[in-house]
């Protein structure tokens, strides 16, 4: 299952998430996260680390293809998303494969 093995070969879990300029996050490509004032960052937990985008106030065009303050995490939903980015038939295949 491609997400146990990302996280068996993830070294700290003190650390959540770090900047690996060889690796690309599909946050803002292919998701971001909107809290409930309208602001939009590249997942919950850049909060705070990346300035916001105002969906009800700038042109939302901007929210998309930023970069992103990490490109690898160990944040469960967040991995499971990048791999589907990734991987995309290796993942879908093994969510299938553990329902049969
Ligand atoms: S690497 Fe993880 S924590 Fe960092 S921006 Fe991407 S999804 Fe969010």
């Amino acid at each position: 299952m491609p997400y146990l093995e990302e996280l068996s070969h993830w070294d700290d879990f003190a650390i959540s998430a770090v900047l690996d300029p060889g690796v690309r996050c599909a946050a803002t490509r292919g998701f971001f996260y909107v809290d409930p004032h309208g602001h939009a960052y590249p997942c919950a937990y850049t909060k705070g680390k990346a300035p916001p985008v105002d969906m009800l106030g700038d042109d939302w065009r901007s929210a998309v293809g930023r970069e992103t303050p990490c490109t690898r995490c160990s944040v469960g939903p967040y991995l499971e998303f990048n791999l589907l980015y990734q991987k995309p038939v290796r993942t879908a295949l093994s969510v299938v494969r553990s329902y049969f």
